[in-house]
């Protein structure tokens, strides 16, 4: 079945380090060896050795209207035709700009970047230099991309500092990066009672979808808003995945509230590297070359991905492509939750719009610790004979499965009928 596979992957481990160019699809999670793709079509992939998946990974959350939707590939073709980059200003950009501001009304002005990673370590620097304060809150689970200072670990106890995640990151750098419990309201109020005046920001997946999908607690948000307020301090939304994925004005549309910056990535680049980060004027105009903070890019605003995202929005604008995501992804969870009935398990199921997690748990999910308490060596197989049957679903436990617009009833069902065997063969 993967003899092509196998093949490409002995040639990229002598190239590349670990032959993935990102850590998860090396599929070592999974104690698989990665699949190589060869195309993808609508919710289709298609790997080298001929293989067909019906895909939830969808590029990790980017692809919300499937795989080479034509709109999206149209516009790539058009546009590169004309210049791939200028590095020089495009009126396209200032309409993706206006199209993200008339969305998201907490954004005042907004910077294109080229990655979500650019976009947190971005608006952590603003947040520092508009507060004149170094100390940035994170919480433990919360992915927002691999910035040295947000690479942290949590240490023992409530309010810590940030170990660091990886070697070549100095304790320097992590310092004054305090990592809390996601959902723990006790610990963040701690936290500002202890360093009130020294916080720049809360960062936060107002939503978190990189420890498995996990939905605030009721009052969760509302909490980091009126302590950050009170104190002086920004609060940082980071939408990279929810932007455009909960609704067109992304989870503080959905939860109601109104942050001081966010992050956005993925989904507004339509599957080419985007990202940004936005908010009120009068933070946005420190950024050079209005203010004095400096953060640049050789390609952010290229032709090609401002055009792939504008499509991939217009699509999105079009009445009722969010209650259709939302009716797939809750056939897709009724059907999950009907089969763990019927085969009497005991497994969670999370689901916050088109974002889903299967946690292999008797446990309540509401952070990275009960998270943990996952059987990933379960997960693990699952996921084996999930693939073994045409499904590809993100090879880790603690992600999220993103369902999209190429998605339909026919594929939702396909989808569950696979799960039922998958679930029987590892009860076996
Ligand atoms: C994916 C992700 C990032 C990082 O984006 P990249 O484009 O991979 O750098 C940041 N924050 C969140 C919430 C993400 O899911």
């Amino acid at each position: 079945m993967f003899t092509r596979s196998s093949a490409c992957y002995k040639r990229a481990i002598e190239s590349i380090p670990g032959g993935v160019n990102s850590p998860v699809r090396a599929c070592k999670a999974v104690k698989s060896d990665p699949i190589f793709f060869e195309r993808g079509e609508g919710p289709y992939l298609i790997d080298v050795d001929g293989n067909v998946y019906i895909d939830y990974v969808c590029s990790w959350g980017p692809l919300i209207l499937g795989h080479a939707h034509p709109e999206v590939t149209a516009a790539i073709y058009s546009v590169s035709k004309k210049g791939t980059s200028f590095g020089a200003p495009i009126w396209q950009e200032v309409e993706l700009a206006e199209l993200i501001k008339s969305c998201i009304p907490s954004i005042e002005k907004v910077r294109l970047v080229n990655s979500g990673t650019e976009a947190t370590m971005s608006a952590i620097r603003l947040a520092r230099a508009y507060t004149g304060r170094k100390k940035i809150i994170k919480f433990e689970g919360c992915y927002h991309g691999h910035v040295d200072s947000l690479l942290v670990k949590a240490g023992s106890g409530l309010a810590t500092f940030g170990i660091p995640a990886s070697p070549g990151i100095p304790e320097e750098l992590t310092k004054h990066t305090i990592s809390l419990p996601y959902n723990d309201f006790e610990a963040v109020k701690q936290a500002f009672k202890e360093y009130e005046k020294e916080i720049a920001a809360v960062i936060v997946e107002p939503v978190a979808a990189n420890m498995g999908v996990i939905p605030p607690k009721k009052g969760f948000l509302e909490l980091l808003r009126e302590l950050t307020s009170e104190h002086g301090s920004l609060l940082i939304f980071d939408e990279v995945i929810t932007g455009f994925r909960l609704g067109l004005s992304g989870a503080q549309g959905a939860f109601g509230i109104t942050p001081d910056l966010t992050c956005l990535g993925k989904i507004i680049g339509g599957g080419l590297p985007v990202g940004a980060y936005g908010g009120k004027a009068e933070i946005m105009e420190m950024v050079a070359p209005e203010g004095p903070v400096y953060q640049a890019g050789t390609l952010s605003g290229n032709p090609i991905a401002v055009a792939a995202g504008l499509a991939t929005i217009k699509e999105l604008l079009k009445p009722g492509t969010y209650e259709k995501l939302e009716a797939l992804a809750k056939l897709l969870e009724e059907g999950l939750k009907e089969i763990l009935e019927e085969l009497k398990l005991p497994y969670r199921v999370h689901r916050v719009a088109s974002m889903l997690t299967l946690f292999f748990t008797d446990k309540e999910v509401i952070d990275f610790e009960t998270a943990l308490s996952s059987d990933t060596e379960k997960f693990a197989r699952f996921w084996q004979e999930m693939v073994k049957r045409g499904v590809y679903l993100p090879p880790s436990q603690f992600e999220a499965w993103f369902v999209s617009l190429a998605h339909g009833e026919e594929e939702i069902e396909d989808t569950l009928e696979v799960v039922y065997e998958s679930l029987e063969a590892l009860e076996a």
